[in-house]
């Protein structure tokens, strides 16, 4: 019998962890959580580094201290009860603040919201990573998907954009169904236009 002993990797961040190192160093680098943080969508997309997270919280900031504001303490006997007010439109408006700063992007919006600890109810990641990217063209070989995943590019699968790393995950014989069954198939996630994105509102 052999007793190994495994190191594992704990992201200084957040909860995840890992058994693998190198994956660990990349997630730690763009984890939402990190104050510093890289983006991995944002790089891919433009080339442009994200707008520091104290520019992206701001929005968030203002919110919060507007609902601080406006909180009410009602006194029942010997209860202090607070309450907080919902702020409906204010807090729409927050994200599309943070929407447009972010040059929409879903990653740099999560970590605005997670950092800044804002109660923000209707911000919705996935309906974020919706809407920024359309069905591209199909993808019709291994070669092609290979290329897709080693350049960060993201992929429709079943109506919805998946991270390259989603993919890359699946087991081969999954993958190779997969790109065999009609309709349903891999297709290259194509980024909207920003112009259509901040135009139409999500939520
Ligand atoms: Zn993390
Ligand atoms: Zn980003």
């Amino acid at each position: 019998m052999k007793k190994v002993k495994k190191w594992r990797y704990y992201c200084d961040f957040c909860k995840k962890a890992g058994t693998y190192g190198p994956p660990m160093a990349k997630h730690e680098k763009n984890c939402t959580m990190n104050p510093g943080r890289g983006c991995g969508m944002c790089d891919r997309l433009d080339n442009s580094f994200p707008e520091p997270i104290e520019t992206l919280m701001a929005p968030l900031k203002e919110l919060e201290a507007l609902r601080l504001k406006q909180t009410k303490t009602t006194t029942i006997g010997d209860l202090e009860i607070e309450g907080s007010p919902r702020l409906v439109d204010e807090t729409k408006a927050a994200i599309d603040k943070l929407r447009k700063l972010s040059g929409h992007c879903p990653a740099c919006m999560l970590a605005a919201v997670r950092q800044s600890k804002a109660d923000v109810e209707f911000f919705d990641y996935k309906a974020e990573v919706k809407n920024k990217f359309k069905k591209g063209g199909r993808i019709t070989s291994v070669f092609q998907l290979e290329t897709a995943i080693k350049h960060g590019q993201w992929i429709y699968l079943h109506d919805t954009p998946k991270h390259p790393s989603w993919i890359a995950h699946m087991t081969f014989k999954t993958v190779m169904s997969l790109l065999d069954c009609r309709p349903t198939g891999l297709y290259f996630a194509v980024p909207n236009e920003k112009e259509t994105i901040w135009t139409r509102s999500i939520g």
